[in-house]
């Protein structure tokens, strides 16, 4: 251990005992029967916000769902090119190795990057100064002109529709990935639109006959 570690890790440090005495010890054997291999029957896409946490959210014990957190919940459309594919890559790895059977992307109230999505208030900065943000919410610049024409750019209002708009956003580039869409033709594989209210502690499902979010009872 090192000599000095920062508070906010001490503090960090004070959980990880806790979780050895709760969370570890008294399950063994799910543990080491863990450590034989995983079989999550879900996929998440969340937020990086620290608000929306899907394993408290869905109170789920270690090895139930396999989770990309990322900013604003995007999955980026199937692309060949090289790069840096890093959702695509987890995403390969959930459905073609794992074999889940649901994706569950789940959007959330007050998410800033769906705030800058909307504002286009990171637009022309430069990385550090907002850009890797910037280019990365560039996803949603084409649900964006339906919703500023219908609620403005500002208020909850708009940023509800956008937050909405993300989460459709990223079923509909699920579905350009070619595995996705033919396991899901083939009824092997489910998607699914979440939000999750931060200011009530409400999960809310996609209806998407309809394209609305209905709360959970
Ligand atoms: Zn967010």
């Amino acid at each position: 251990m090192r000599e000095s570690v920062s508070p906010e890790l001490e503090h960090m440090i004070d959980g990880y005992r806790r979780f050895r005495e709760h969370g570890w010890t008294p399950k063994l054997e799910r543990w080491h029967e863990l450590g034989e291999g995983q079989s999550p029957r879900v996929l998440i896409i969340a937020c990086s916000d620290s608000r929306v946490d899907p394993a408290q959210i869905f109170d789920t014990d270690p090895g139930e769902m396999f989770v990309v957190r990322n900013v604003a919940a995007m999955v980026p459309p199937f692309e060949t090119a090289p790069g840096l594919h890093g959702v695509s890559a987890a995403l390969e790895f959930a459905v073609q190795v794992l074999k889940v059977k649901e994706i569950v992307v789940l959007g959330h109230g007050m998410c800033g990057g769906c705030k800058a999505a909307l504002t286009q208030s990171l637009q022309g900065t430069e990385p550090g100064e907002g850009g890797f943000i910037a280019s990365w919410i560039a996803l949603l610049d084409d649900v964006r002109p339906p919703v500023v024409a219908q609620y403005g750019t500002t208020g909850r209002e708009a940023e509800r529709a956008m937050e909405h708009a993300g989460v459709r956003t990223s079923l509909a580039n699920l579905r350009t990935f070619p595995w996705v869409s033919s396991k899901e033709e083939q009824g092997s594989l489910r998607l699914t639109g979440a939000f999750f209210a931060i200011s009530d502690g409400v999960l809310h499902l996609l209806d998407e006959t309809t394209g609305a979010f209905h709360p959970v009872d």
